[in-house]
Order: C-alpha cells, then sequence, then structure tokens
C-alpha cells in the first residue's frame, strides 16, 4: 500500500464520521433524517446509502458487550449472513467492502457499515450481555479480515 494511505482513511473516517453526527443530530430533532443530512449522506455515499437503508429496514442488529465494558460488537443479521462489526472500525468481511472500499477505493464503506450507524442512530442495536468466555468464542469464529484496520 501507498504511503500516506493510512492518513487518508483516517481523513475519511472524519468526513464519514461528521456527516454522520449531523444526521444523528438531525434525526434527535425531528425523529427523522432531515433532508440536509440526507443530502450530505448521499454526497458521500452514493449508491451505498439506499442500501444501508434497505439494511436498516430488514435486517436485525445486535450489540454484545461483557460485564467489563472493554469492547463491544456488533453483529447485524441479514436474510444471507451474519456480519461482526467493531463500534468505530470501518471494516467489514462482505465482498463490496473488500473490493470497493480496500482495493478500487471507489466507497467509503459498504451498506452493514453505514447500516449499522444509521441503525445506531434510530436506536435499532438490540444489547445482550456476553461473558467473556462467549465473546472469546464469538470474535475466534469471525472472520481475521475483521481485524486488519
Ligand atoms: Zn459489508
Amino acid at each position: 500500500m501507498a504511503q500516506g494511505v493510512p492518513n487518508s482513511r483516517l481523513l475519511v473516517d472524519e468526513v464519514m464520521k461528521k456527516a454522520l453526527r449531523e444526521a444523528e443530530r438531525s434525526y434527535k430533532e425531528t425523529n427523522e433524517f432531515g433532508v440536509d443530512a440526507l443530502n450530505a449522506l448521499n454526497q458521500l455515499f452514493e449508491n451505498v446509502l439506499m442500501k444501508a437503508f434497505q439494511v436498516l429496514d430488514n435486517a436485525k442488529f445486535m450489540e454484545f458487550e461483557t460485564r467489563s465494558g472493554l469492547r463491544s460488537v456488533r453483529s447485524i443479521f441479514t436474510s444471507d449472513d451474519q456480519y461482526l462489526l467493531l463500534d468505530g472500525v470501518n471494516h467489514c468481511k462482505c465482498e463490496y467492502f473488500i473490493f470497493n472500499v480496500l482495493q478500487q477505493q471507489e466507497s467509503l464503506t459498504c451498506k452493514h457499515v453505514l447500516g449499522a450507524h444509521l441503525a445506531s442512530i434510530c436506536g435499532k442495536f438490540e444489547r445482550k450481555l456476553l461473558t467473556d468466555g462467549q465473546m472469546t468464542d464469538m470474535l475466534n469464529s469471525a472472520t481475521p479480515a475483521l481485524f486488519i484496520t
């Protein structure tokens, strides 16, 4: 990978976070995503945004925590698979992410990561407490790609 790529990814993360914070603010005020927030998200994410809204409508969102609270893991259950995401980490195991985000760098993220952000704003995550052992088992069964950041 070229020098400077990590920096540009950090910048991208900042831009994404800013747009999502704006979306969250508008959602909290009006209980829906306002036109301005949607336009800002649409400019950043383009066609991924529509797909993320489909994920938001159709998937089940779970957030797993341990009593120690050191790390929470988010999981999206769609009709075809389960996607584990780490809070605050822009990474997903799906083909779209690997190809369009990491390799081609055409998109900022995939519908799962963006869908999880939207779900978080809308309060759609169901929380579940795990023992440390259960958390370890779940992380061990996840794809190693999850931890390349
Ligand atoms: Zn994905």
